[in-house]
């Protein structure tokens, strides 16, 4: 079978010159799946330029990658990139793509499938390979009550957008071999969207929790926002850190919702976890429980946070965060 033909795709995310980390990552599980039936995989990169990133992904699992470069291509554009992807998917037919669930992957991802005439699963939490090359996609179902699995049975490509940080990418191999394909669009659209500035997203001039490597997470247990605040004394201690919280803190205003961790938020994999008054149900541990090294802090024993912490502080959270404070500043001294 050509390289190019059957595959599983990843359409790469860039931001500010740089590929996401998403992109690796669905990259390895799209790599682990096409491995499991014999398929290949492949990436589709657009850009202003290539500047090693197709090498970069090869090294992480692609065995094609698709360019499409150009000044007109330096930001993304949902005009512009969903008709490269769709004449590039025409021509090389592939099995499935993948998309990161990213605010421009969710932008982007329907309008790929609503123009290609097939299907979409959004915002999935895993992906797995069924029989004959037919991927199972699984994604909350019900307002967040089941898991719901998805295949597209009889359309191809298969698609699909699926949550950071859910996946984890390939070590990088810099022997492995790929054929890059530089691609020149042949039916090009004029853009109706014009650029006139670009402002981040706010996150109040603090790190979103999907890049922080400490989160100090707070749940209910902390009784008000101004006894929450002390969160932020807990993070200050530590360099790439962001707040976040249960459902029940961004329902009470203590944290927005872009700092909510769990199934109706987002899923992170940090270094290390705080989770602070936080009970543990399950659609909050769903978002957190991959994370390097998680202490939970509750002053109920037996409260089921407990279960997948690595370490473990039975206690009221206005006495051990202070004093922990106390005890992380002496160290450092
Ligand atoms: P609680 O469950 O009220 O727990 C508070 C904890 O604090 C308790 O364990 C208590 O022992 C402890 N505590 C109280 N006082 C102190 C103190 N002084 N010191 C130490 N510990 C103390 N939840 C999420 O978090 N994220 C989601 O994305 C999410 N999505 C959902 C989607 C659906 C469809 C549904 C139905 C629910 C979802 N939830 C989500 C809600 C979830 O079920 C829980 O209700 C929520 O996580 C509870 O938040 P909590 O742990 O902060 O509060």
């Amino acid at each position: 079978m050509a390289k190019t033909e059957n595959a599983i795709w990843v359409v790469a995310q860039l931001e500010n010159g740089e590929t996401l980390g998403v992109t690796y990552e669905l990259l390895g599980q799209a790599r682990r799946l096409a491995d499991t039936v014999g398929q290949n995989t492949a990436v589709v990169l657009i850009a202003r330029e290539n500047n090693g990133h197709a090498e970069k992904l090869i090294a992480q699992g692609a065995d094609v990658v698709y360019t499409v470069l150009g000044e007109e291509y330096a930001d993304y554009n949902v005009e512009l990139y969903t008709n490269a992807i769709c004449e590039l998917a025409q021509e090389y037919k592939p099995n499935g793509i993948m998309f990161g669930a990213t605010i421009d992957g969710r932008d982007l991802a329907p309008r790929v499938a609503a123009r290609l005439k097939t299907g979409l699963c959004a915002d999935c939490t895993e992906v797995e390979m069924g029989e004959n090359g037919l991927l199972k996609w699984t994604r909350p179902a019900l307002g967040g009550n089941l898991m719901g699995t998805i295949v597209c049975s009889d359309i191809r490509p298969q698609m699909g957008s699926v949550r950071p940080k859910i996946f984890a990418p390939m070590e990088p191999d810099s022997g492995r071999q790929g054929e890059v394909i530089n691609y020149t669009v042949k039916n090009k659209v004029e853009s109706k969207v014009e650029i006139l500035k670009k402002e981040p997203l706010s996150t109040g001039g603090k790190l979103k929790i999907e890049d922080a490597e400490v989160i100090c997470a707070g749940g209910r247990g902390f009784g008000d926002g101004e006894r929450f605040k002390v969160l932020e004394d807990l993070a200050a201690l530590f360099e790439k850190s962001a707040i976040a919280g249960s459902r029940a803190a961004v329902d009470e205003k203590w944290v927005d919702h872009a700092s909510q961790v769990g199934q109706s938020g987002k899923t992170v994999a940090p270094k290390l976890y705080f989770a602070c008054a936080v009970s543990g149900a399950l659609q909050h541990v769903s978002g957190m429980k991959e994370s390097e090294v998680i202490v939970a802090i509750n002053k109920d024993e037996n409260a089921p946070i407990f279960e997948v912490a690595h370490y473990g502080l039975v206690g009221d959270v206005h006495v051990v965060i202070p004093k922990l404070i106390e005890k992380i500043k002496a160290y450092k001294e």
